[in-house]
């Protein structure tokens, strides 16, 4: 029989799956002996069981009956007692943390007689039974039968008002608290037709139905898609005992990091709030106090925390979250996990905790995610003497730009239509992270730095200022007025996640230190995040088996590669080398040749430009390979577009003009119109599927001459100077082993005839293909027979693969994912059991039939660490990305490379 209710102490941190992350953590605390308040949880199975058949399972609510029994004799307390109730949390918690996307209720169990008994257990504490009643009402209300949380905040706006004008919640007494409990049960009964229900164990089933519920909700999912979350994996319950931090000044509740989750500092970090209970302080609804100034408030519960925390790191070894209650002196760990942190904080725990010598180095490497490297390299505002209007909490770094919005609508409308956004707010909830996540940084005048809006943005990587509270806002003129200065809907602001600071304007921002230590400045290479990437990246380097190499066009590219690591160019696409004005006119001659001798001349032009290129590319890249592929695009992509030049001419002779105006450049009518002719014949339905790549070869056996030509006087001239050329002439868009043949039998004595007048011999040469179309993955073992080396091109593999058109896919691409039709975007991350299952009939069919054939990949795949994973698993011999993205692969090939260490040894 399927189990589905575990107590605390029958679970462990590795059940997540069945017991959620809150769960399981909550077991291992309580099995460590943590002070951990009783409870039990209900497995995500039982959840997934309730949402396929619409209702709880039967052994499931008698199974959670029995643990409510033994919670009840634990605590020697009953639920409903109106003489002495047990309450309980009904709280969300699934696999994977997602903050406030899913549903809790708190005080679950008090009725309109067991709300005595608390007051009496509670030294007649009435005012704090009834606050705990109301609470109760208004959660129970709007999270379970979904009456409009306004509804309720209204009435309690109401009540503050007439006690005062700056009157808070705490200024309520029990006399008001029994008017306000009257109206709730008013309101309740307004917009469900029923009465609050006074038996807990209805209203612990009906709790628990809500929050299997919320699952499903549009928060959770929004949720899932963006953080590629999987939909079946559903949510666990835990139902916890009550503790109360709003039992007055000797109590309280927080939220607290052992490690500083924005910086990555070894200090504890996080925030406080007195008289308070749990959501408070995420809502960001009080200003909060700093963890550390709970020292003086509390010594003996600061201590103590401090010891969990310690205790936690050491059991875990990394950095852990915790919420925490303080009841009266006693303190209660009520959920803990390993944080969540930025990407700079990840880098200098990480290397941290390996001086520490809490983990080893395979484990540092592992600690850093290589999809958020390039948030290090961000830019920071350069404020040079600005003043900031407003300063707040430094709660996500990294600077931001953009006109003000007011709320999340008008963030993701604005965004949608290509504009920039710093989405300001008061505080933010749950229902804004569609705006959120469309803004470019976001700004709070109230909340701390585990608010919402903070903890959201650190873990999208978004900047964030949080707790402005010199920022007044007036939401319905749509403006901000802070010390003095008033921003109005629309005006640019620059916010610094980093200081904390708020400008008004566009402010210029500046290189991160990363990017300044790579150029040699002396006080970035002393900071630490330097030096913890520096350590993890040789680790990584150490580790890795594959090579990375660059795509790179030009010698600037390449030496800004070569500088980022790249152990060579794995694509370097010549289509650049016939663009430029002074190019132009030969490309259109070489296009437009009637006859051998026109063409020729055309390439005698081209080829000393074209000469010259590959010199400063083989100089950058001196001892490293250099894969340079042939001319691939259709030569449509050289001339004036067909409609503008169309038209152009059509204006021209309308207004008896003699020159055609094109955007960029201007054109005689008469050549104009023998252009427009060219243009027209030249035109194709399809042209990625039309002539290109090798076919533009074997139709212009010249052009492909010519280039090689011009490599190899290239590679003859760098190697007389005494460098080390190593050449890798690189056919695009083989589908058969003849084309590769052919194309070898015309060309290799062409370079061979070039070497020998030089008097130059290269020591490495190779001939090779790209890979990129799924005939060529299929019959790999014959064109494995005529190459030495295999290049993945997996852009036109996955375009041809799918028939998806590589320029055209994003109409569509977006809902495709969306509704799971293809399971990530596999333009970015290469699509295994289609693309990949290609890929790997290619290099075990190629490698059988030529056991020296090496084999990259120079897709844009190259740079994405999940393909990187997958080229680690096939055996390629290297990945090539982007410059830019350099890094982010030599440290996802690290990563792989221990990763498959680790499951071959377990
Ligand atoms: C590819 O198709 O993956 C490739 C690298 O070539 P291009 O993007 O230039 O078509
Ligand atoms: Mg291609």
């Amino acid at each position: 029989m399927t189990k589905y209710v575990y107590d605390f102490s029958e679970g462990n941190r590795d059940m997540k799956d069945l017991l959620g992350g809150k769960g399981a953590n909550l077991a291992e605390m309580t099995n460590m002996g943590l002070p951990v308040p009783p409870g039990f949880t209900i497995t995500t199975e039982a959840c997934l069981t309730f949402l396929a058949q619409g209702g709880a399972p039967a052994e499931m609510l008698e199974e959670a009956g029995e643990h409510l029994r033994d919670l009840q004799d634990a605590m020697g307390k009953t639920l409903g007692d109106p003489g002495d109730p047990l309450l309980v949390s009904v709280r969300s918690g699934a696999k994977f943390s997602m903050p406030g996307m899913m549903d809790t209720v708190l005080n679950l169990g008090l009725n309109d007689r067991s709300v005595e008994g608390l007051a009496k257990q509670t030294d007649g504490d009435v005012r704090f039974a009834r606050d705990a009643y109301r609470r109760f009402i208004q959660m129970f209300g709007k999270i379970v039968m979904d009456v409009p949380a306004d509804a309720f905040e209204h009435v309690l706006d109401e009540a503050k008002a007439a006690k005062g004008p700056n009157a808070q919640d705490t200024d309520l007494d029990a006399d008001d608290l029994s008017s306000l409990i009257e109206r709730f049960r008013a309101i309740y009964r307004e917009h469900t037709g029923g009465d609050f229900p006074q038996d807990p164990k209805d209203q612990l089933r009906l709790a628990i139905d809500a929050v299997f519920r919320s699952w499903n909700g549009k928060r959770a999912i929004d949720y899932r898609r963006q953080n590629k979350i999987s939909d079946d994996l559903g949510t666990a319950v835990n139902v916890v005992a009550m503790v109360f931090g709003n039992r007055g000044e000797d109590s309280g509740t927080g939220v607290a990091f052992t490690r500083d989750p924005a910086t990555g500092e070894k200090v504890p970090y996080g925030d406080y709030l007195e008289n308070a209970q749990g959501e408070d302080v995420v809502a960001g609804i009080r200003n909060t106090k700093r963890i550390a100034e709970l020292e003086p408030i509390d010594p003996e519960s600061y201590h103590g925390l401090m010891d969990v925390m310690a205790t936690l790191e050491g059991h875990y070894h990394d950095m852990c979250d915790i919420e925490f209650t303080i009841e009266k002196g006693k303190l209660w760990i009520l959920q803990t996990r390993i944080g969540k942190r930025t990407a700079f904080a990840e880098w200098v725990m990480a290397y941290d905790m390996l001086d520490e010598g809490l983990i080893d180095e395979d484990e540092a490497l592992l600690r850093v995610d290589a999809n958020r490297l390039e948030e290090l390299f961000k830019r920071r505002v350069k404020a040079d003497g600005a003043r900031p209007i407003a300063k707040g909490l430094n709660a996500s770094p990294g600077a931001a730009t953009g006109a003000v919005v007011f709320t999340a609508d008008d963030a993701q409308e604005r965004a949608n239509a290509g504009d920039k956004v710093v989405l300001v707010r008061r505080e933010t909830t749950p229902d804004d992270y569609h705006g959120m996540i469309a803004s470019q940084g976001i700004l709070t005048s109230a909340g701390g730095t585990n608010s919402h809006a903070a903890v959201v943005a650190r873990g999208e990587g978004i900047p964030a200022v949080c707790g402005a509270d010199a920022i007044k806002l007036d939401p319905a003129a749509k403006t901000f007025t802070a010390n003095g200065t008033t921003v109005k809907e629309g005006e640019v602001v620059t916010i610094d996640g980093f200081t904390g600071n708020v400008y008004v304007g566009e402010l210029p921002l500046e290189e991160s230190v990363l990017e300044k230590a790579r150029s040699g400045d002396a006080t970035a290479r002393g900071e630490k995040i330097w030096k913890a990437f520096e350590r993890l990246m040789s680790i990584a380097d150490a580790r890795r088996r594959l090579r990375v190499r660059a795509n790179a066009d030009t010698p600037d590219q390449s030496s800004n590669a070569r500088d980022r690591g790249a152990e060579g160019i794995g694509l370097c696409r010549t289509e650049h080398m016939f663009l430029g004005e002074e190019r132009v006119g030969a490309v259109r001659q070489m296009i437009f040749a009637e006859t051998e001798a026109e063409e020729q001349k055309a390439y005698d032009a081209l080829l000393p430009l074209q000469r010259e290129d590959f010199v400063g590319i083989f100089r950058a890249m001196d001892g490293l390979p250099v894969t340079v592929r042939l001319l691939d695009p259709p030569l449509h992509e050289f001339l004036p577009n067909q409609v503008e030049l169309a038209v152009g001419v059509a204006r021209a002779e309308e207004r008896g003009e003699d020159e055609v105006r094109l955007r960029d450049e201007r054109v005689p009518l008469d050549e104009a119109r023998v252009i427009l002719g060219k243009v027209d014949q030249l035109h194709e339905a399809n042209p990625m599927l039309g002539l290109r790549g090798v076919r533009l070869g074997i139709v212009k056996p010249g052009l492909y001459a010519m280039q090689v030509r011009a490599i190899c006087e290239a590679a003859a001239r760098v190697k007389q100077e005494g460098r080390d050329p190593k050449v890798e002439i690189m056919i695009p868009l083989v589908a058969t082993k003849p084309e590769l043949e052919q194309m070898r039998a015309e060309l290799e004595p062409v370079a061979a005839e070039v070497l020998r007048s030089e008097g130059v011999q290269l020591d490495h040469l190779e001939w090779g293909t790209m890979i990129e179309l799924p005939r060529a993955t299929v019959t790999s073992a014959e064109i494995a027979e005529a190459a030495e080396f295999f290049s993945f091109g997996t852009n036109d593999l996955t375009q041809t693969a799918f028939g998806f058109s590589r320029d055209d896919i994003g109409k569509f691409v977006g809902m495709y994912e969306e509704r799971k039709l293809v399971p990530a975007n596999p333009f970015v991350t290469i699509d295994q059991p289609g693309v990949g299952r290609l890929m790997r009939i290619a290099v075990e069919e190629g490698r059988a039939a030529n056991a020296s054939l090496h084999i990259g990949i120079c897709g844009e795949h190259g740079g994405d660490p999940a393909s990187v994973a997958f080229c680690e698993e096939l055996g390629l011999d290297y990945v090539s990305c982007s410059p830019f993205r350099v890094e982010t692969a030599r440290l996802a090939a690290g990563q792989a490379a221990v990763g498959s260490a680790e499951s071959a040894s377990t």
